[in-house]
């Protein structure tokens, strides 16, 4: 079944275009409407395609001010291929500012390949899998902790079988050299860099801040990782950015990533994102400033490791992620 999705660009011809991708979405107040999912798409000639994906969540907004900037930057003399801009991916998520869709509770980097019959989440899947992945060589997904979660800047990168493939994706990642980057076995199959293994396109997911804001520090490394990127593989014929900075490659080892609040309370961290912590060690307390009398519980890092997120909001309840935390990768 084809997507219900028209788009409003033409992907083979050149030069800069700005438009919509139509979903169609018949509700009370607008019977024949449809969902307007901004895309731009700047060409020039034949040459390697990427795509830039912000707003998968849509409270995640360093992607999105990076992206928006490169549709007014990016002319087509300055490239030898295609860039495809998607700014608000979840664009109902992402103009309400919400992670998932207030239409169907979405969330859109656990909704692929997605379904062309489904829900609106699910259609914006199954087109950015079955068209838009297709179309692209190259692929960043722009991500941040969003409301609940802070990042270290981060390239988040899991393993190919195809050893060509695998060379990409660790080109890729040296290329957009963010301080830090999270090597991990294998991805779920419904986010976006599954997608992209799927339809052969080479791509990497970023983690850039969070707290529900944009930061100064994180946007630079963005913008910076992007255009090196696009450089890096003879998409923009120039770049004035110079050699980049080490990267700090970490790994996920197991269960013991993820530290959780296992009570209600409101949480005080003892450590800071980028930190290097050890098994043991400290990691905060849940308070009970209800009852103040009551001991607080202290929290524990089961790992000696890098700190690479940590919960925004104090107040916390069991299954809330505290700090995400990762290993070196030595072998
Ligand atoms: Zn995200």
């Amino acid at each position: 079944m084809r997507s219900p999705i028209y788009s409003e660009i033409d992907y083979q011809a050149d030069g800069k275009q700005t438009g919509y991708l139509r979903l169609p979405h018949s509700v009370h107040r607008s019977a024949y409407g449809w969902i307007p999912i901004p895309i731009v798409q700047i060409k020039n000639g034949d040459g390697p395609t990427i795509l830039l994906i912000a707003g998968n969540h849509g409270d995640e907004y360093e992607g999105q001010v990076a992206v928006a900037r490169l549709a007014k930057d990016l002319q087509p003399e300055m490239l030898a291929g295609r860039v495809i801009l998607l700014p608000m991916a979840n664009f109902p998520a992402a103009k309400a500012g919400l992670r998932t869709s207030p239409i169907d509770d979405g969330n859109l980097n656990r909704s692929f390949p997605g379904d062309p019959a489904g829900t609106v989440t699910q259609i914006i899947a199954h087109y950015v899998e079955s068209v838009l992945m297709k179309m692209a060589d190259y692929a960043i997904d722009l991500h941040s902790g969003g409301s609940s979660l802070h990042y270290v800047p981060t390239v988040l990168y899991g393993d190919r079988e195809d050893e060509q493939e695998m060379a990409e994706v660790l080109r890729l990642t040296r290329a957009f050299a963010a301080p830090y980057a999270l090597h991990f076995r294998r991805s779920g199959d419904n986010v976006s860099t599954a997608a992209a293994r799927r339809q052969g396109a080479i791509a990497v997911t970023v983690e850039m801040g969070g707290s529900g804001t944009v930061s100064p520090y994180a946007l630079k490394i963005t913008r910076e990782g992007i255009e090196r990127v696009m450089a890096e593989f003879g998409i923009l014929k120039e770049t004035k950015l110079g050699a980049p900075g080490e990267t700090k490659v970490l790994r996920l080892t197991g269960g013991h990533n993820y530290l959780y609040a296992r009570q209600d309370g409101l949480f005080e961290p003892a450590a800071e994102i980028g930190e290097e912590v050890s098994q043991g060690q400290t990691a905060g307390w849940i308070h009970q400033p209800e009852a103040p009398w009551e001991d607080a519980t202290e929290v524990i890092f089961p790992i000696t490791a890098t700190i690479l997120c940590k919960r925004i909001p104090g107040r916390v309840q069991p299954g809330d992620c505290l700090f995400q935390l990762g290993q070196d990768d030595n072998d």
